[in-house]
């Protein structure tokens, strides 16, 4: 089978910038302490978060998805991140309560809407819903993700819309990817000061609760 590839020209070098840690509040998964070692921090907007709630909730019969759109970076210290500052519906999907597809048109749709909308920015990843179902990543979910998403930093997230909760998956060393163990991520917060993650499988580190309100 051919391989479909989102890639883009300039999708071969990371940007080399601080790890945006002061403008961030740290969500841990229960996995993020056991043994997990992920190749990328997640940084995600929360522009981009609000965006995959809204959709996320707009169909739980059917599993819905999408494009994670922003930057592949690398810190002074050498430690590699995504900071997901826009997330795209996919348009073109085949979807049922169970599964989801992108189809030629869906890839050739959204290298357009890049182009259009989000210049100089790179598919970080992609998101997808499992309602009712628990977050994992099924058989069909780890191939699409290894053909369609190959760069090692790219990352699958998983929304469960009914249940509230989420996760990402991200390669660790020797590109392993587990199914079922999933990392947290860190909320780049706007102006507000304001934390909007409500994702119920997630906590923050004792030592950032209630930051925001000294500042
Ligand atoms: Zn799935």
């Amino acid at each position: 089978m051919r391989r479909i590839h989102f890639l883009t020209p300039d999708m071969s070098q990371p940007i080399t910038t601080p790890f945006p840690i002061k403008r961030a509040s740290r969500w841990n998964s229960l996995y993020d302490e056991n043994h997990l070692q992920p190749l990328v921090s997640v940084f995600m907007t929360q522009q981009a978060y609000s965006r995959i709630c809204v959709h996320s909730v707009s169909d739980i019969n059917n599993e819905v998805g999408g494009f994670l759109i922003g930057q592949w970076c690398l810190s002074k210290n050498h430690e590699q991140f995504v900071v997901i500052e826009n997330a795209v519906p996919a348009r073109y999907t085949r979807q049922g309560s169970t599964y989801l597809t992108f189809t030629q048109q869906s890839l050739v749709d959204i290298h357009d809407q890049i182009d259009a909308n989000y210049k100089g920015q790179k598919i970080v990843g992609w998101y997808h819903t499992h309602p009712n179902m628990g977050v994992f990543l099924s058989h069909y979910d780890t191939w699409l993700h290894n053909n369609f998403f190959p760069e090692p930093w790219q990352v699958a997230l998983v929304v469960e819309p009914v249940s509230s909760t989420g996760g990402f998956f991200i390669r660790q060393p020797g590109g392993i990817l587990d199914p079922t163990r999933y990392s947290g991520f860190y909320e780049l917060d706007g102006n507000s000061g304001r934390n909007m993650v409500y994702w119920k499988n997630f906590n923050q580190p004792e030592e950032e609760k209630g930051e925001s309100n000294n500042e």
